[in-house]
């Protein structure tokens, strides 16, 4: 069980506040003691504000899913709890 797995999954919804009402709380509670996750909400927050000031008027739908798999990407290849290693995978 990876919990920053799980929420980063997430963190794109919650963001848009389009999380179901009983996540919204597990997100929450896991960004005040989770760093890692903290950035990747921020990186994620600077990602789109780039994108919105560069496409203003239609973005197109593929960059929402890019975003979802980068964000996807940087939590797999970021141990939740350590400084180093590949560890994500021991679950
Ligand atoms: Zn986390």
């Amino acid at each position: 069980m990876n919990l920053c797995r799980e929420v980063a999954e997430r963190l794109l919804a919650y963001r848009d506040g389009e999380l179901e009402e009983t996540e919204e709380p597990f997100i929450k509670e896991h960004l005040q003691y989770c760093p890692s996750c903290l950035d990747l909400l921020n990186g994620y927050d600077e990602v789109c504000d780039v994108l919105h000031r560069l496409q203003p008027v239609n973005m197109p739908s593929g960059v929402l899913e890019r975003c979802r798999e980068r964000l996807r990407r940087e939590a797999a290849g970021e141990p939740p709890l350590h400084d180093h290693g590949d560890s994500c995978s021991a679950e």
